[in-house]
């Protein structure tokens, strides 16, 4: 089924950039259709407590604040489809977007699709996210005070991770597949400087256990070497084996990094391709914050906006972004 109809802006994506987007464009009188995904609230839906959103001074939970920023962009007109993007062609104007057999035309698309943390792929792991499993130390650090926990990887991530934990925890002990790290060697020296950080190298984490109270207790890991199964005590398990951008449905149609995020135009949301903007952890693997993300979306629908006013007003359609900052002012 084809909808001959063109939009003023599709949003794809439905994490905190995706419904902020959603939100401004939809007080813009843009009449956004955010396609939301399948599995709409991204990353937050694995995450319990969140506690350094501005403005819970109490916390909430991941899946009831992405509960509300869709409550809050729906209220203002946004529609829905709770579905994945399946095909787009950006070639030309106006831009197109497929889900299924639907096709969807619009002047402007957001891709706010966001990046997810990678897993271990262990059941316990899987049932035990928001039970101490976290993929992230900067949120949840807090939560392990004077205890004990493992980070798993051997980048900077885990390295940085293991620093921030050792601020809170008795204990960090950081589980490396191999000896060598892929960190930088400062990242390391840092992390073994600090008395708290202990490292099992050369082991693989098999088995998360928990208690009768379904918070972890332990991680059972093996010695790839010796084949020896140990059984290491842990409050928390953090897991930072890297992320993975979900960009592979916009592949060859728009410029990215070598590691598949989408690059934007100085200090904009505007991609390679005219009318179409990238917003949070698409395009941003330095930050990954909720509130950043949040940000992220809301420049991305006032960017959009933006380009709308100036092809209505009939101005060329380059340059958007001058020295990093768009170049057409409107009153918002
Ligand atoms: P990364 O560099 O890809 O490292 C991932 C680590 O996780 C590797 O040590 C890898 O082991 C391990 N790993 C991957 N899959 C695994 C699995 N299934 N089981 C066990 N271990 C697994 O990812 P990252 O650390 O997130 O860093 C990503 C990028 O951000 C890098 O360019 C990094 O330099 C940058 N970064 C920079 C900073 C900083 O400078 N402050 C902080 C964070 C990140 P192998 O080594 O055996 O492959």
């Amino acid at each position: 089924m084809t909808d001959k109809s063109v939009r003023d802006v599709i949003i794809i994506g439905g994490g905190p950039a995706g419904y902020t987007a959603a939100l401004y464009s939809a007080r813009a009188n843009l009449n956004p259709l955010a396609i939301e995904g399948f599995a709409w609230g991204g990353q937050l839906m694995i995450t319990s407590d969140v506690e350094n959103y501005p403005g819970y001074p109490e916390g909430v939970l991941g899946p009831a604040m992405m509960q509300e920023f869709r409550t809050q962009a729906a209220r203002f007109g946004t529609e829905f489809v709770s579905d994945d993007v399946t095909k787009i062609d950006f070639s030309q104007q106006p831009l197109r977007v497929w889900v299924g057999e639907h096709e969807y035309r619009a002047t402007t698309v957001i891709i706010a699709t966001g990046a997810v943390a990678r897993q271990l792929g262990l059941d316990s792991e899987q049932k035990l996210q928001g039970a101490g499993v976290s993929y992230c130390a900067v949120c949840d650090a807090a939560f392990f005070k004077d205890k004990n926990v493992v980070v798993v990887g051997g980048g900077d991530s885990a390295m940085e991770e293991a620093v921030f934990l050792a601020k809170f925890a008795d204990k960090v002990t950081v589980v490396h597949r191999r000896e060598a790290f892929r960190a930088s060697p400062i990242m390391v020296d840092r992390a073994r400087a600090n008395e708290k950080i202990e490292f099992v190298l050369d082991s693989l984490v098999e088995e998360i256990r928990d208690t009768d109270a379904g918070r972890v207790s332990s991680v059972v890991i093996r010695n790839v070497k010796t084949g020896e199964a140990s059984e290491l005590p842990a409050d928390g398990v953090f897991v930072a084996i890297g992320h993975d951008p979900s960009t592979e449905l916009f592949k060859g149609q728009i410029e990215m990094d070598d590691a598949g995020y989408i690059l934007t135009k100085g200090k904009s949301t505007e991609t390679n391709v005219t009318g179409v903007f990238a917003a949070g952890d698409v395009q941003d693997h330095v930050y990954r914050q909720a509130v950043t993300a949040a940000g992220s979306g809301c420049q991305a629908a006032l960017d959009a906006e933006r380009f709308l006013a100036a092809q209505e007003a009939g101005a060329p359609e380059e340059p958007l972004v001058e020295d990093g900052v768009l170049a057409t002012p409107t009153n918002w």
